[in-house]
């Protein structure tokens, strides 16, 4: 059978895969989105979308709304028996990937894109136009995305010497949660926990693969977090992710353009990931289409795109890194931090540092 053909072709129906499709057809390409499994479905995330991206968010789903989203106005930090509360301004919202990534992959469907789930890549080959291949089926297009996430088929490294990290999630039933991303830290990890419903929260933790296992072994670590977990029910058993490594962020990898995490994976306690997801699978689009048009070439729309990138996400990728190594440190550098923290203007700049905007 002769290869099916697209202008352009986005491995991965996450919200860096959705929103790179939307964009492009919208524009007027030719777009196929390829997932490898079937929505809707838990993801490991803690859930926060932050207020940097709901105004695109809202433009990628043609305003549709969500009938579970909850606000949040504030983070609590909870770091060796202190406590120190932030500001969210404007609000953040907790939206559950259960209801996100189906919404943004039927708007994908409603923008004209061809979208294929149960479709795993394999393999993607490159000679005058790039060959994708799937169990089933093969295609082809002038440029390819991989927006296949942290780790995947299409998306791996040396992750010789580096820590490996392990996420875990699940929601719970807990009577009227603050409106508030709280984050509790502790020796090899942490767990952060924000409502999703007028009586439920999501608990999502990054854990070392060697600190703990499960949730009830992260809960255990954290006294406060212990307390607060003790009364909890589970609406659904834990999901957990594949090992997580940091690494620096590249935009390509063998002429495709990489977006969202398969480009660069923050610091989840920065709750930005989904913003950056959504930021960069739409700015590789706006770079993309240009050279469907005969604009330019494939090599400028890598450089173009590669430029906005680090402009816009480097900061934050930076920052995020820097906020890692701060925790890390020894207790007393670690308490004169959060005093300085506790400084509003400090504490705002810092939430802020971390954001791609
Ligand atoms: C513990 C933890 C907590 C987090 N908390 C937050 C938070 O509170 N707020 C926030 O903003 N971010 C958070 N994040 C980060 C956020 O989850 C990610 O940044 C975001 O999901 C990235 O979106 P993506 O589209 O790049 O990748 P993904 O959402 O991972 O989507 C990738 C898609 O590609 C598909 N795929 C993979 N391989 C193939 C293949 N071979 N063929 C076809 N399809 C394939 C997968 O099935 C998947 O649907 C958290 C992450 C972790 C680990």
């Amino acid at each position: 059978m002769e290869a099916a053909q697209y202008d352009l072709i986005i491995v991965g129906a996450g919200p860096a895969g959705s929103a790179c499709a939307i964009t492009a057809a919208r524009a007027g390409a030719k777009v196929l989105l390829l997932e490898k499994d079937r929505f809707p479905r838990q993801k490991v995330c803690g859930e926060f979308v932050s207020p940097e991206s709901l105004g695109l968010l809202q433009t990628l789903l043609e305003n549709e709304r969500f009938q579970t989203c909850a606000q949040i106005v504030s983070s609590r930090i909870f770091l060796d028996n202190k406590e120190l509360t932030l500001p969210v301004t404007p609000a953040a919202q907790s939206i559950p990937r259960f209801d996100l990534d189906p919404a943004l992959f039927a708007a994908a469907q409603h923008a004209g894109v061809t979208t294929c789930d149960s479709a795993v890549v394999s393999e993607v080959n490159r000679d005058e136009v790039f060959h994708v291949q799937t169990e089933e089926r093969a295609y082809s297009a002038r440029a390819v995305v991989n927006a296949t996430g942290r780790w995947s088929k299409l998306t791996q490294f040396d992750v010789a010497g580096k820590d490996k990290w392990l996420g875990l999630k699940a929601h719970f039933s807990e009577p009227s949660p603050p409106q508030s991303v709280d984050l509790y830290f502790f020796p090899g990890g942490y767990c952060g926990v924000t409502p999703v419903g007028p009586n439920s929260i999501n608990a999502c933790a990054m854990v070392r693969a060697d600190a703990a296992r499960t949730l009830q072994d992260v809960f255990a670590k954290e006294p406060r977090l212990f307390e607060r977990s003790c009364a909890w029910q589970p609406l659904f058993p834990t999901v957990t992710t594949s090992p997580l490594y940091f690494r620096e962020p590249e935009t390509e990898s063998d002429g495709m353009f990489l977006a969202g995490d398969a480009a660069g994976f923050i610091d989840p306690f920065a709750g930005d990931g989904i913003s950056l997801a959504l930021q960069s699978g739409t700015l590789a689009a706006q770079s993309i289409v240009p050279f469907l048009h005969g604009t330019y070439s494939l090599e400028h729309a890598h450089r173009q795109y590669q430029a906005a990138y680090r402009k816009r996400f480097e900061p934050a990728f930076r920052n995020a890194a820097r906020l890692r190594g701060a925790l890390a440190a020894p207790r007393w550098v670690r308490s004169a931090a959060l005093a300085f923290a506790n400084v509003p203007a400090v504490g705002k700049m810092l939430v802020r540092g971390t954001r791609a905007r």
